[in-house]
């Protein structure tokens, strides 16, 4: 921390607002996935604008169906054109991509992943995703085991020798590895394998919230995706074990993100747009952390400066480009600020 002036990637007074020098990051969504899996170009773009306008700089994709490393040019193309029209060029958020969700057949959501036919297979595909993508690998980890029939409940799906050799793959190729996790049972191994990242992380009890801790491993905890569980366990009349984990993970978790805050853990803002959640989400994600009773300081700290640090850690702390999403009021003072923010004079 530096002794005079503000933080990096916090806030700094800007005319008649302030700043937030190169925005909030979003460390969990989804650029190029819609509710039926990967949406065209323009729509794909549109999400990214989404994201800007809510002001988000740098995004973490946690998953896409295609490729989207062509959306780099388009934001570089428009970011040069605004600067030659004069205007201060509206904040457009770099994108590091994890590749494609890593499944297997009929445990993940339909079109979102590549599914792979053997588990074995993973070490080998997680390395070609490593190879392909941009220093991150997303493994679903857990999700519902339909073939149990009304017995079905959140199950893992991989040996856990398999995630060992899956995590040093990545590691070989010089990415980090995140996982999509529900239950606690497929959080052991994980944590034992050498995952960086657990997205929503919901099955953590003091145990592994210790040693996520202790291992530094950094929890994506989604909290407006979580609110979904209940919905998820109406509709899931067929499987009442199913219905009742989620329902539980539901009632447990503000109080489990605040277990994880005072253990240590790093918390990455994430919104898990993209699939049925819109990109200009995460302001509202961010106001939820407040249930965990995060001050609204720490929660736009972790927002920026603590996420770029995780995401980017050769980087310098600052944004790319200009950042003139101007807030009204200091958002590290109250965080509701980020919901009144002005891009070029017109509140958004
Ligand atoms: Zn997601």
């Amino acid at each position: 921390m530096r002794a005079t002036g503000p933080a990096q990637g916090v806030t700094v007074p800007a005319g008649d607002g302030f700043v937030i020098p190169g925005g909030l990051v979003d460390a969990h969504c989804h650029i190029g996935l819609g509710p039926g899996g990967g949406v065209d170009r323009a729509t794909a773009m549109a999400q990214v604008r989404a994201a800007a306008r809510a002001g988000i700089g740098l995004i973490r994709d946690c998953g896409a169906p295609t490729d989207t490393h062509w959306i780099d040019a388009r934001i570089d193309e428009a970011l040069s054109a605004e600067r030659a029209d004069g205007a201060e060029p509206a904040i457009l958020p770099r994108i590091i991509r994890s590749g494609r969700h890593l499944a297997r057949p009929r445990r993940y959501l339909p079109g979102f992943a590549l599914e792979l036919d053997s588990p074995g297979d993973l070490p080998k595909e997680v390395a070609r995703q490593a190879r392909a993508g941009d220093g991150w690998v997303k493994i679903v980890a857990d999700w519902i085991d339909r073939s149990a029939g009304a017995e079905a409940d959140i199950a893992p799906l991989w040996p856990a020798e398999v995630l060992v050799d899956a995590v040093a793959a990545a590691h070989e190729n010089g990415a980090r590895v995140t996982a999509h996790t529900f239950s606690r049972a497929a959080l052991g191994p994980l944590i034992e394998a050498g995952v960086d990242c657990l997205e929503h992380a919901t099955g953590a009890g003091p145990e592994e919230i210790a040693e996520i801790a202790a291992r530094g491993i950094a929890v994506t905890p989604t909290l407006l995706q979580v609110d979904n569980f209940p919905a998820f366990a109406h509709q899931a009349k067929r499987y009442p074990v199913y219905a009742a984990t989620v329902t539980a993970l539901h009632a447990a978790h503000d109080e489990q993100v605040a277990a994880m805050h005072a253990a240590g853990v790093r918390l990455l803002p994430g919104s898990d747009a993209g699939g049925s959640l819109p990109h200009d989400l995460l302001p509202h994600e961010l106001l939820a952390w407040r249930r965990a009773g995060l001050p609204d300081a720490e929660i736009l700290r972790l927002a920026t400066s603590s996420a770029r640090e995780f995401l980017e850690p050769e980087g310098d702390g600052s944004g790319e480009v200009s950042a003139p999403v101007i807030y009204p009021r200091d958002p590290a003072e109250d965080l509701t600020a980020l919901l009144d923010a002005f891009v070029h004079g017109e509140q958004l």
